[in-house]
């Protein structure tokens, strides 16, 4: 059910995205795409259970405008998208125009991350990436519109 929605955005024969699957068991994850699309945006993603502590294993994902800030205690906007199948971590390419989210996709960090505490509305988890290092939070704060601040902690 996951990756529904993921799924009826695409037509597969005509983007060369990943069809991808539900996983059972998540190595903690995690990768950036930068994705220059109608607007320039870089989907954050962490592979995790669809419900965090239970179900089949998916990409979480962000959309983040900015970036996720590398300055700690700067707060930039992530709007969830669609649960992503996890051999998307691995994507990059172009998708052609006329598909949905049409451009050029470069990883721009990946690496594992430890969860540290979690609700359904907050995540707080440490990143060791090549770019991204450190302790993190992902916090909701609209619900109806899928917005997310993403900061990094200052200590
Ligand atoms: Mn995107």
């Amino acid at each position: 059910m996951a990756l529904e929605k993921y799924k009826k955005k695409r037509k597969f024969n005509k983007t060369p995205e990943p069809l991808g699957k539900e996983k059972q068991k998540s190595l903690k994850r995690f990768v950036v795409q930068k994705h220059d699309a109608s607007s320039l945006h870089y989907d954050f993603r962490l592979e995790l259970p669809e419900k965090i502590d239970f179900g089949k294993v998916i990409l979480k994902s962000w959309a983040v405008p900015k970036g996720v800030p590398e300055i700690a205690g700067v707060k930039h906007l992530a709007v969830q998208v669609e649960d992503h199948p996890v051999d998307y971590i691995n994507f990059a390419g172009i998708i052609p125009k006329g598909n949905y989210g049409a451009g050029v996709v470069e990883i721009w960090d990946k690496g594992r991350f430890k969860l540290i505490e979690y609700d359904n509305k907050f995540l707080k988890f440490e990143l060791n990436g090549k770019r991204l290092r450190g302790r993190y939070v992902l916090t909701q704060f609209t619900p109806q519109k899928r917005n997310w601040l993403i900061f990094k902690m200052k200590s």
